[in-house]
């Protein structure tokens, strides 16, 4: 196993995530098999019980793990399916520990953070790091580990300690540090002077911790200078090869390009001695099709005029790492519509009567937007702000012919909307967001735990069966003849059972498409007479691939796109990208 630590010097948030997913795509383009670990630094056991405005959204994965979004990126970018282990918190590993401690298998010892708690973590990357994360069910030859924050900061020490020892425990040639810096620009634009001493201090930083960078990755608004990279080389006292230059780019699907076109391939292969790891010949195939198409994909927009505009009625639009996952499944969809996507922030709030303090320009700002989109779409989300500005949306969607995509509170509103308006249910709310109202048409789920925060929701992947006579339903088609889905779950609510069948027999067109497994609990709701009007209680969201895009998105983009019809019969027979996620009975077709 070999092991790829990315870390972070200077400041977070310049894109170490994209960085670590981005190697990680072009070591499994050489047929290797790439696992991802995320450590995160924070007390938190998992990501579930924190606000998506301070850290971005929750990312929920297949086992029902609540993790930190950076777990998202790998598997878009690697079409790997991760587990809530692949991502390590303080909180986790001291959880661990201390049951360890309590069941008495230390033995009488003082338990300390050097050993316990540093070889702990160690195991604990050995460990998951042989879990198979692709569809071939084989260990993974590289392991990319992924460690939030920077070097230097009190809560990372423990785990730079960790990494220390885990480089001697793995032995040379299988353990290389890229460490990730940012250049700034003074003063900022193409005039200024790019500054490399954060970065000398960032590696000098590492080293004095025990950790010398085999890579240095600058990040940067603008390309670098070839005497930047020179002089980061000099200072660092490094080969010039050894300087990874990142600026901005138009998107970040060119990011791996940007890696590649400097030979970071040849150069970890040089490290690492890759070529001493024995190749599946499939895999390998396949990796030289999964290349060939990503660069089509990231090049492609670079010709693409036309825009689609999608307005995303939220509550957390302040922060747009927030609802990262659906922008990114928008991305997807729009990239194999060969579109542009114009994405447009509305706060909901602001499009509520003046009853909240609503600024008069901030109202009529939000609905213009709604106006004149080609499709709306509500998100999941908690509580009750805001959410009579979406049900406000969603009527306008509805009875405008708009595209309408509803993800889980976006799919609970829109049948409140509709029992309000077409059912003429007086009083229609949510136990969630109307405790007292006459008619709950959203009910809490009654098996779940309603003392206890963390993890208690109904999560992970589950069965979506699509119903009888319900044929007609456009969803549907862009699934072929599929008589399931599976899809991941984040949520404590849903619709109440005992109102289906009024709702069903109400002529606003509006079918239960999609069931669970029993029958009991609602999937799918579409309007039938309506160019794109879905609801949907999962998140499809977390099952987008850059090169297998989330049905559920590409339909509701593409009928926004006034596109539906072709790109129905072009993506309804393709089952998913497989060979993506590394199923093996795919011979790859590349040449
Ligand atoms: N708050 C709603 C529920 O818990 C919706 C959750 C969501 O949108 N993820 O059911």
């Amino acid at each position: 196993m070999k092991y790829v630590l990315v870390s972070g010097g200077v400041i977070s948030g310049v894109g170490k995530g994209i960085i670590a997913s981005s190697t990680g795509l072009l070591l499994k383009t050489t047929g290797l098999n790439v696992t991802y670990i995320k450590i995160d630094p924070y007390m938190n056991i998992d990501a579930g019980t924190m606000s998506p405005i301070e850290h971005g959204e929750v990312y929920v994965l297949d086992d029902g793990g609540e993790v930190d979004l950076d777990l998202g990126s790998s598997e878009r970018y690697l079409g790997v399916t991760l587990t809530r282990e692949h991502n390590i918190t303080t909180g986790k590993i001291y959880q661990h520990v201390i049951e360890r401690e309590r069941r008495g298998d230390y033995l009488g010892k003082t338990v300390q953070i050097v050993p316990h708690l540093t070889n702990a973590i160690q195991d604990w990357i050995e460990r998951v790091a042989q879990i198979p994360v692709n569809e071939n069910q084989v260990k993974p030859d590289v392991c990319v580990i992924e460690l939030g924050g920077t070097v230097g900061d009190i809560e990372n020490a423990p785990f730079i300690h960790a990494m220390t020892q885990l480089q001697r425990r793995v032995g040379k040639g299988n353990f290389l540090q890229i460490h990730v810096s940012h250049v700034p620009v003074i003063p900022p634009g193409p005039q200024g002077e790019q500054k490399t001493k954060p970065t000398q201090r960032a590696v000098s930083d590492s080293r004095r911790e025990g950790l010398n960078p085999d890579l240095i990755a600058c990040r940067c608004e603008i390309p670098l200078e070839a005497s930047t990279i020179q002089k980061v080389a000099n200072m660092c006292q490094v080969d010039v090869d050894q300087v990874i230059a990142v600026h901005n780019v138009s998107t970040t699907y060119r990011v791996p390009l940007l890696l590649e076109n400097q030979k970071l391939l040849s150069t970890i292969g040089r490290l690492f001695q890759l070529d001493s790891i024995p190749r599946n010949p499939t895999l390998v195939s396949q990796g030289k099709l999964i290349w060939k198409e990503w660069v089509e994909l990231a090049t492609s927009q670079d010709h693409v005029y036309e825009t689609v505009s999608i307005a995303l009625v939220g509550k957390y639009t302040t922060l747009h790492d927030a609802y990262m996952s659906v922008g990114k499944s928008l991305e997807h969809a729009a990239l194999h519509c060969r579109k542009k996507l114009n994405l447009i922030w509305v706060d909901a709030s602001n499009l509520e009567e003046d009853t909240k303090g609503t600024k008069l320009v901030d109202y009529h700002k939000a609905w213009h937007d709604v106006c004149t989109a080609n499709g709306i779409l509500v998100p999941g989300g908690f509580g009750d702000r805001g959410t009579e500005g979406m049900i406000k949306a969603i009527n306008y969607a509805r009875t405008k012919n708009v595209p309408y995509l509803g993800i889980c509170l976006g799919m609970q509103l829109a049948v409140i909307e509709y029992a309000r308006s077409v059912c003429g249910v007086s009083g229609a709310g949510s136990e969630e967001l109307q405790p007292q109202c006459e008619n709950k048409v959203v009910v809490n789920m009654p098996e779940l735990d309603k003392d206890k925060l963390g993890g208690t929701m109904r999560l992970g992947k589950r069965q979506t069966i699509f119903q009888p006579g319900t044929e007609w339903s456009r969803f549907r088609a862009l699934y072929g003849d599929l008589p399931e889905i599976w899809e991941r779950h984040r949520h404590r609510y849903e619709v109440n059972p005992a109102m289906i069948d009024s709702i069903e027999k109400a002529d606003g067109g509006l079918s239960f498409v999609g069931k669970d497994e029993k029958g009991e609990r609602m999937e799918i709701i579409e309007v039938r007479d309506h160019p794109w009007f879905v609801g949907v209680q999962f998140h499809p969201e977390y099952l987008s691939r850059v090169l297998s895009p989330s049905k559920t998105y590409l339909g509701f983009f593409a009928a926004a796109a006034g596109m539906l019809e072709p790109i129905t019969k072009e993506y309804s027979g393709r089952k998913d990208l497989s060979y993506y996620a590394g199923n093996e009975d795919f011979a790859g077709q590349a040449s």
